[in-house]
């Protein structure tokens, strides 16, 4: 059997595709993204994934996870909930990176689940999708849903590592939960349950740091909120989280938050000037 073919993105693709806010714009029609993301235990998760949401192309940005203070600290333009339900209106959402499995997340999750628009899900919340009544929630929805699994995560989920044919293993994941599956690691792939795969070519071993992953979530949510189809919001996403990789390892040892420093200058570069 032969592998499915890959296409693969370059600079002028990602550029076609960025959103770019028309003269007339407003803060809500270029798109409001919001997070569920981080815990008690991990705030950091939550500062770094909206970290990477505000490097993207949504106006506004609101956030409905337990590291209310610390985000609000660094990111003083986000628009603060204590609840997913208490948040507001969003045209996509983020949940899963650093949110922990406890009762809180179970419950944030349901509700982000619930949601008609574009979700993208992280870390713990891909985690929790193993529960069966989680699974049917997923497979019963019909708004686009993005999984974000590096290979532990999509193992859980898949019941067995991606192993040698990643591109066939995120298809058949991507198949069964009807879900845009972005698999994480040294070739990450971008496949689709329509049978569409992408592999990015971008990414450097520097992007294997603690964190990487919610910077890239809080990215891809921000170009969902903005209207991207989310094959190409993925694709384009893992394009320029690779380019910060890339950008950041020149100037010296790549941490997480050096990623969301070195973002805005990498997706201004995608990016026509209005
Ligand atoms: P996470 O494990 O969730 O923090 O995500 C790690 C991020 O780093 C993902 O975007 C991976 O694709 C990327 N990454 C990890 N290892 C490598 C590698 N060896 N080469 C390129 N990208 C990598
Ligand atoms: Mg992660």
């Amino acid at each position: 059997r032969a592998e499915p073919a890959v296409r693969v993105a370059d600079d002028g693709d990602v550029r076609s595709w960025w959103p770019v806010p028309g003269p007339q714009s407003d803060k809500y029609l270029r798109g409001v993204v919001a997070l569920a993301t981080g815990s008690v235990t991990y705030p950091g998760a939550a500062v770094l994934s909206v970290g990477g949401a505000a490097a993207g192309p949504a106006g506004l940005i609101r956030y409905a996870g337990a590291a209310r203070e610390q985000v609000l600290t660094r990111h003083p333009q986000v628009i603060a909930a204590t609840r997913v339900a208490d948040a507001g209106r969003a045209q996509a959402w983020v949940c899963g990176s650093g949110l922990g499995s406890g009762a809180r997340a179970i419950a944030d999750l349901r509700a982000v689940l619930a949601t008609p628009v574009p979700v993208v899900l992280d870390a713990d919340a891909i985690a929790m999708l193993v529960d069966g009544a989680m699974a049917e929630l997923l497979r019963a929805r019909r708004a686009p849903l993005v999984l974000t699994p590096h290979d532990g995560e999509f193992a859980r989920l898949a019941g067995a590592p991606p192993g040698a044919d990643r591109v066939g293993a995120a298809l058949r994941l991507a198949a069964w939960t009807n879900a845009v599956v972005l698999l994480k690691g040294s070739r990450t792939i971008v496949a689709s349950p329509d049978g569409q795969a992408w592999a990015n070519a971008t990414g450097c071993a520097a992007l294997a740091t603690a964190g990487a992953g919610d910077v890239l979530a809080g990215l891809l949510g921000s170009l969902l909120a903005a209207g991207l189809p989310p094959v190409r919001a993925a694709v384009a996403a893992a394009y320029a989280h690779g380019l910060a990789g890339r950008a950041a390892a020149r100037v010296g040892a790549v941490t997480a938050t050096d990623l969301v420093t070195a973002l805005p200058t990498v997706t201004g570069s995608l990016t026509a000037p209005c």
